[in-house]
């Protein structure tokens, strides 16, 4: 039976994939080997890392003055990694809190240099993006979560400054078009848009390393991983090929023009259903502000003892994930590139029954 997946990471990823991939565990391409039993430099592997950087640099425009690289330790590792690598301990680095991510990156990003939180939008929450507040022209970097995969707000548009961008891009990543000259690094985890978990894509401007004094461990500094191409220890093969395969299916339906527009379409449906059912109530108070990629809602005051009834409906129509994340409470929707317009409708639907099963 097919499943309406909502959930918002491990997230869903095309059923084309799922088949290829599982192809490649028992037999890739006919050699008579699993791609997890075979060397990560042999000429099998070689040939997925490089289609999956090329396809990165394709998809998103990325020029030669970056590094394109597929590490492990998920985003979590690039909240100090990022620090690390490009904060000088005598200087100073800007943070945008839009939400828990944001402030584990703020914690870790603490160890290494001055940060200063810029604007946050804790005390409401996170039910908005915080704007209009002042970025010095003096810092080493402006760090900013693209999606708040847990309060379902994202930016719109970048922050005005010239100050270079490092994003936490694990929820919306090659979900649209970016301005990658806007950035000096680019993290993001696979397993919310990109692939499977256990693999995080960075894309690093080359020129902004190497201006930190402080020694970095081998397998934390940037510069190895660019130096060996990916490859300095055993890459996590397998989701790097399930990610390029996942990026061929981006590329073969129109790249991230087409994924923008599809995802669009999907989160009007799923907020005009949000607003237009008396039972229901987004929780971003600037619509602007809405996430494409999770839509976070509960149900109208007073009605919240209807929430295991909704969940259960939502099972019996085969719409997995939908409860939201406990720091919201009530429902979130993750629809990421992957997910077809058709899901939405399903649970659009539960929701119009439901409202007029409790009217
Ligand atoms: C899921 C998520 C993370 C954490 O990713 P890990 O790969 O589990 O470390 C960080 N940032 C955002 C925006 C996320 O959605």
């Amino acid at each position: 039976m097919k499943q309406h997946n909502f959930s918002a990471g491990p997230a869903i990823l095309p059923q084309t994939v799922f088949e290829q991939a599982a192809q490649a565990a028992q037999d890739y391409n006919g050699i008579g080997l699993s791609l997890m039993e075979i060397s990560h430099r042999s000429p099998e592997f070689t040939a997925i890392l490089e289609e999956a950087q090329v396809l990165v640099r394709d998809l998103l425009g990325v020029s030669e003055e970056y590094a394109v690289l597929f590490l492990q330790g998920g985003a979590s590792s690039q909240f100090f990694m990022t620090a690390m690598n490009l904060l000088p301990a005598s200087g100073k680095a800007g943070y945008v809190d839009t939400g828990s991510w944001s402030a584990k990156a703020i914690k870790e990003a603490q160890a290494f240099g001055g940060v200063e939180v810029l604007a946050s939008s804790k005390e409401q929450n996170y039910t908005h993006i915080p704007k209009g507040y002042a970025i010095p022209e003096e810092l080493a970097y402006l760090h900013i979560t693209t999606n708040n995969t847990i309060f379902g707000t994202q930016y719109k548009s970048l922050p005005e400054t010239n100050v270079p961008i490092v994003a936490d891009m694990s929820s919306d990543i090659f979900s649209k078009p970016v301005d990658i000259d806007r950035f000096d690094l680019i993290y993001a985890g696979a397993q919310k848009n990109m692939g499977p978990a256990g693999v995080t894509l960075v894309i690093v401007r080359k020129e902004a390393l190497g201006k930190v004094e402080r020694h970095i461990p081998t397998m934390l500094d940037y510069r190895t991983h660019i130096k060996k191409n990916s490859a300095f220890n055993t890459p996590p093969v397998f989701p790097i090929f399930v990610s390029m395969l996942t990026l061929r299916w981006v590329k073969a339906n129109g790249g991230v023009e087409a994924m923008q527009k599809r995802n669009a379409e999907k989160a009007e449906l799923m907020y005009k259903a949000i607003d237009d059912n008396p039972l229901f109530r987004g929780t971003v108070t600037d619509p602007a502000d809405r996430s494409t990629m999770n839509a976070t809602f509960l149900l109208a005051e007073g009605r919240e003892e209807l929430s295991d009834e909704f969940l259960n409906a939502c099972k019996e129509a085969h719409c997995n994930g939908v409860k939201g994340h406990r720091s919201v409470g009530g429902f979130r929707a993750s629809m990421y590139n992957a997910m077809d317009i058709e899901s939405v409708q399903v649970l659009t639907e539960i929701m119009k029954d439901f409202a007029n099963k409790h009217a």
